[in-house]
């Protein structure tokens, strides 16, 4: 493993604590609009759909970020951690700290470069 996995490990756990407790919070928030056609207009209607498929959104990307961490520690445990997943190469350390999550080596995650 090209990089100091464990310091990482920490890092992703910690991560994953603060996701999870995030997307825990965000239920309590995102509960179904309730339409009551009495005692709300109808612009506040639309108000609150908009702002529960913002919620709904952003509680997408909680899970997608959550996989991406649960995938990190995966590849921690079986020693795949630190390589592109692409390319093979080794990720700079500089970039894993940046983003514990990221899978492809900055080469790759931009894009292809030249030939
Ligand atoms: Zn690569």
């Amino acid at each position: 493993m090209p990089v100091n996995a464990g310091k990482f490990r920490e890092r992703l756990e910690a991560l994953r604590a603060e996701t999870q407790a995030a997307i825990e919070n965000a239920k309590s928030s995102t509960r179904p609009v309730e339409l009551d056609q009495t005692m709300v207009g109808r612009v506040s209607r639309i108000d609150a759909i908009q702002q529960q498929e913002m919620a709904l959104a952003s509680e997408r990307r909680r899970h997608a970020e959550l996989q991406k961490i649960e995938a990190a520690l995966a590849r921690i445990e079986s020693g795949d951690y630190g390589y592109c997943a692409a390319c093979d190469e080794e990720i700079a350390e500089k970039r894993l700290e940046l983003d514990p999550t990221a899978m492809a080596c900055i080469k790759c995650a931009s894009g292809k470069k030249g030939g």
